[in-house]
């Protein structure tokens, strides 16, 4: 089915598969052997938040998973529905020739990759490694040179949509590597996301990564103090979110991720915060866009200020809930 769905958006310059758009007559890539032989085994390292959700949507388009994550209790519900669980990356290696990661940091990326047990240990050649974390792009850069030397090829491509897009096939994927590979990775990305996005070499699915999530952390700060101050002002929650929505004031944290709970149903403000994207890893990637900044002597200072309110979270005990909780902090802080 991915096939049949794949279009590249070549005139306009930018190369991207949307599930919204037909494929046009002729426009398939050259395809190497790997990708065509679909639904043999494709290796999952890291079945967290997002990976958990990820790796079922490649079950249910029909590919075997080969599975691992250094906490076992992740893997028990793919064992149960028979997918095979190995005991390292290189055992996922030494059985798939395509392999996701979804990690939480560059240091566990290189582990997977790098390390004792990781998959170049195993790594065969022509196989295809994608590295859905967020991670930093000169990481990536490593990580594809080691690779390269081993004869195989890896691509960068982070996630944006957070678990309820992980959940329903959503995702929008920003890839980087060598775009003639670009067709092989989008017919596994295409079964977990709606929009597959090339953006270049490899690391600028990273970069690309990085800016947005700069931009999320500064609207959700910026939704949080708006909503805590029409709460103060004495409006209505549900109310002020919904002229935000109807007004200049909207973004993704006011209509579709909104910080105060009781506003919104299914997200994490509704269940104390539980779920989504922990505010350990919100910070890890303003960390990333504070060292991308230096290094392109970029100025960026709504994104230092967001890094340091995240760092501040996690050390006050918000590290294991969800970023929108950035509103309760900021409820708590008015205490002191
Ligand atoms: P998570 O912490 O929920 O899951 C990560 C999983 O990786 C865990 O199960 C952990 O045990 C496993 N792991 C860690 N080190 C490992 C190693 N060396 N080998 C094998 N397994 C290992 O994280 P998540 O929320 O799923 O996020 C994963 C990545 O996706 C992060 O880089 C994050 O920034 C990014 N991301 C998350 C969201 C979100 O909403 N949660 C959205 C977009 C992008």
């Amino acid at each position: 089915m991915a096939a049949s769905l794949r279009l590249f958006g070549a005139a306009s310059g930018l190369r991207y598969w949307s599930r919204r758009l037909r494929p046009a007559a002729g426009s398939l890539a050259v395809v190497c052997s790997r990708s065509v032989a679909s639904k043999t085994p494709v290796g999952f390292i890291g079945l967290g938040n997002m990976g958990n959700p990820m790796a079922k949507n490649l079950m249910k388009h029909g590919y075997p998973l080969i599975i691992y994550d250094v906490f076992p209790d992740a893997c028990k519900e793919f064992q149960d529905a028979g997918e095979q669980v190995v005991s390292s990356p290189a055992d996922v290696a030494e059985k798939a020739d395509r392999i996701i990661t979804m990690l939480p940091t560059s240091i566990n990326a290189v582990e997977a990759y790098s390390g004792a047990n990781g998959i170049l240990k195993k790594v065969k050649k022509g196989s295809l490694l994608i590295d859905s974390s967020t991670i930093d792009p000169a990481v990536s850069k490593e990580l594809a040179k080691e690779v390269e030397e081993m004869g195989a090829v890896f691509m960068d491509a982070p996630v944006s949509g957070g678990v309820g897009a992980a959940r329903s096939g959503n995702l929008t994927f920003m890839v980087g590597g060598v775009e003639d590979e670009f067709a092989a990775a989008q017919e596994l990305l295409g079964c977990m996301g709606s929009n597959v996005v090339y953006c270049g070499a490899v690391g600028t699915g990273q970069a690309a990564k990085i800016c947005n999530n700069m931009l999320l952390a500064i609207s959700m700060i910026g939704t949080a103090e708006a909503m805590n101050l029409g709460i103060r002002l004495g409006l209505d929650p549900k109310l002020l979110a919904k002229i935000l929505n109807m007004s200049s004031g909207r973004c993704w944290s006011s209509d579709t991720y909104n910080p105060v709970p009781g506003v919104m149903d299914g997200v994490p403000s509704a269940n104390n915060y539980q779920g989504g994207f922990g505010t350990t890893l919100m910070a890890k990637d303003l960390g990333l866009a504070q060292d991308s900044a230096t290094s392109t002597k970029s100025p960026i200072l709504l994104g230092s200020l967001a890094h340091q309110i995240y760092r501040m979270m996690c050390a006050k005990g918000y590290s294991k809930k969800d970023f929108s909780s950035v509103f309760q902090f900021l409820r708590e802080e008015e205490t002191f």
